[in-house]
C-alpha cells in the first residue's frame, strides 16, 4: 500500500505538464481544451496502472504524443486489398476510377446540384446521371438513390404499399447485410404473396396470384449470390411483363449487380444486365452503383416513364436521395461506358477481372525479387516467399461460382501467420492479406500497380525489426 501511494505521488499534475513548453506548443496547434483532455486521459491511464509509470517527464510527453496521434488517425483509412476478392464489401466494394475520384473532388464545393444554370431557377438533383443511365440501358427514365436496397424498397413502397407483392419462393433471398426480401417487402408496408416452390415457379403460379386481385406488384429477384441447378424452372421476365401489363400490375426486377460491360469479354458466365431487363419491358429494374458497375455506392432505378415517376413522387424518395459527391462519381463512371473499350481499361473492377494471370505472375515475381533485395539491404532475414497460382473471386455477392485463375505471393510464416497478418494490417497503409495453413497469401489481382510500393515496404519490414512480427 505505501508503495502504491508513493507511485501516485510521483505523478505530476495536469497544470505542471501543461506549463511545459512542449505541452504549450501542442496546446497551441491543437486547442488547449482538447490537449488538456488527452493529457488527463494519459494521467488516468498511469494512475490506474494501464500504462507503466514514466520514469521522466519525456515519458509523459511521449505518452501524450502517442495518445494524440491515435486520436487523430482518421477512422476511415485507405487500405491495400490483397485478398483477391474484387468487390470486397468490408473493404469498400468497388475502388473507383481516377475519373470518378476527380469528379468527386470537383463536386465537393458548390455546384448546380439543384440549380438550373440556364434559367437561373431551381433545378432537380434527379436530372444528374439519368441521361447516361437511359443511354446505357435503353430505359425511358431513371432515378438514382442511395443503394440498390433503397431502390428496391422505394419501388415496392411506391407501387405495392398496402397491397401484395408476388415473389417466387425460389427468390426469397438474403443478400447480406440484413437485406432479406421478405423483410424488405414487409418494411415497404406490403404483403408477401409467395408463388411457386423453391426450385420451380411457373408463369401460371404468378397468374393465379394476380387473378386473385390483391397483388400490387410482381417482384423478380436475381439470384446474384447463389446458384440453383437440377430440377428447376423459372418464369421469364418477359412473360411476367406480359402478365403484368394485362392486369395493370407493374413488374419490378431486383437485379443487384449492374453489369454494364460484356460478361463474355470479362471471361465470366452470362449475367443478366439492366439493358436486358429494360428490353424485356420491366417497369423498374434496380441495380447497384458499386458492384460490377464499378462506381460509388448508389442504387439505380431504370424503367418506364410512369414507373420512375411513381418512385420519384413517393416521399420516401427524398429520404433515399444521394449527395452531390456520389452523383458526380457515378456520372463520371457511367460516362466511361460510352466507349466499352475505355470502360474495360479505366474502371478498376473491370480491369481487375480482366487482368491475365501471366501479367499478375510477372508482377508477383517482381515484387518478391524486390522485397528480397530490400531485406538484404536492411539486414533483415529473407522471406520464405514463393509465387504460385491461386484463385480470385469477384465477390460482393456476384458470380458465386466464378473463379479467376490468379498469381499469388505465398509466404511460409509457420505458426506466425496470424502475427504476420497483424503486422501487415499495422503497416501504413494497412495491407489486408489472407492466410491458410501457416501461409500468408497476397493476391496480385486486387493490388493496383500504384499500390505495389506499399506492399513492398510492408513485406520488406514485416517479420523483422520494422514489422514486429518476428
Ligand atoms: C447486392 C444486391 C442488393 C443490394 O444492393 P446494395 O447496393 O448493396 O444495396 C439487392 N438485390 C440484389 C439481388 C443484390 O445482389
Amino acid at each position: 500500500m505505501p508503495a502504491r501511494r508513493d507511485h501516485r505521488r510521483a505523478i505530476p499534475g495536469v497544470d505542471r505538464l501543461l506549463a511545459r513548453p512542449w505541452c504549450r506548443r501542442l496546446a497551441e496547434s491543437r486547442g488547449r481544451e482538447w490537449v488538456t483532455s488527452r493529457l488527463r486521459a494519459v494521467l488516468d491511464d498511469v494512475r490506474a496502472g494501464r500504462v507503466a509509470l514514466p520514469a521522466s517527464e519525456e515519458g509523459y510527453e511521449d505518452l501524450l504524443r502517442r495518445g494524440i496521434a491515435a486520436a487523430e488517425t482518421p477512422s476511415l483509412q485507405p487500405a491495400v486489398n490483397a485478398t483477391g476478392v474484387i468487390l470486397h464489401t468490408n473493404l469498400g466494394r468497388a475502388p473507383l476510377a481516377a475519373e470518378a475520384r476527380e469528379a468527386m473532388a470537383r463536386a465537393s464545393g458548390y455546384g448546380n446540384l439543384e440549380f438550373d444554370l440556364e434559367t437561373g431557377g431551381r433545378g432537380s438533383r434527379y436530372v444528374h446521371c439519368t441521361e447516361l443511365v437511359r443511354e446505357l440501358t435503353g430505359a425511358e427514365a431513371a432515378l438514382v438513390v442511395n443503394n440498390c436496397a433503397g431502390a428496391v424498397a422505394l419501388a415496392l413502397t411506391a407501387f405495392a404499399s398496402g397491397r401484395g407483392v408476388a415473389v417466387s419462393h425460389g427468390e426469397l433471398v438474403e443478400i447480406g447485410g440484413g437485406f432479406r426480401i421478405p423483410e424488405v417487402v414487409e418494411a415497404a408496408g406490403a404483403r408477401l404473396v409467395t408463388v411457386g416452390t423453391t426450385n420451380r415457379t411457373r408463369l401460371a403460379d404468378y397468374a393465379r396470384a394476380v387473378e386473385a386481385g390483391e397483388v400490387g406488384a410482381i417482384l423478380k429477384v436475381h439470384r446474384s449470390n447463389f446458384s440453383m441447378s437440377g430440377f428447376t424452372e423459372d418464369a421469364g421476365l418477359d412473360e411476367l411483363v406480359a402478365l403484368g401489363a394485362g392486369a395493370g400490375v407493374p413488374v419490378i426486377h431486383d437485379l443487384g449487380s449492374g453489369l454494364l460491360a460484356d460478361s463474355a469479354e470479362l471471361g465470366l458466365p452470362k449475367e443478366p444486365t439492366p439493358a436486358m431487363s429494360v428490353a424485356a419491358g420491366a417497369d423498374l429494374v434496380a441495380f447497384s452503383g458499386d458492384k460490377l458497375l464499378g462506381g460509388p455506392q448508389a442504387g439505380i432505378l431504370a424503367g418506364t416513364r410512369s414507373g420512375v415517376a411513381g418512385a420519384k413522387a413517393h416521399p420516401l424518395c427524398r429520404a433515399l436521395r444521394c449527395d452531390k459527391v456520389t452523383l458526380a462519381g457515378l456520372e463520371a463512371t457511367l460516362a466511361l461506358y460510352r466507349d466499352p473499350r475505355r470502360a474495360m481499361e479505366r474502371i478498376p473492377v473491370l480491369r481487375m477481372i480482366k487482368a491475365p494471370v501471366e501479367e499478375l505472375e510477372g508482377r508477383a515475381r517482381a515484387v518478391v525479387e524486390r522485397v528480397a533485395e530490400m531485406r538484404v539491404a536492411r539486414g533483415e532475414a529473407p522471406l520464405a516467399a514463393d509465387v504460385s497460382r491461386g484463385r480470385s473471386v469477384v465477390g460482393g455477392g456476384t458470380f458465386p461460382d466464378a473463379r479467376l485463375p490468379t498469381a499469388v505471393i505465398e509466404i511460409d510464416a509457420g505458426d506466425a501467420a496470424e502475427r504476420w497478418m497483424a503486422a501487415l494490417r499495422a503497416h501504413d497503409p494497412p495491407v489486408i492479406a489472407r492466410s491458410r495453413k501457416g501461409r500468408v497469401i497476397l493476391d496480385l489481382r486486387t493490388i493496383a500497380v500504384e499500390e505495389e510500393g506499399a506492399v513492398l515496404s510492408a513485406l520488406a519490414s514485416v517479420g523483422g525489426t520494422g514489422g514486429g512480427a518476428g
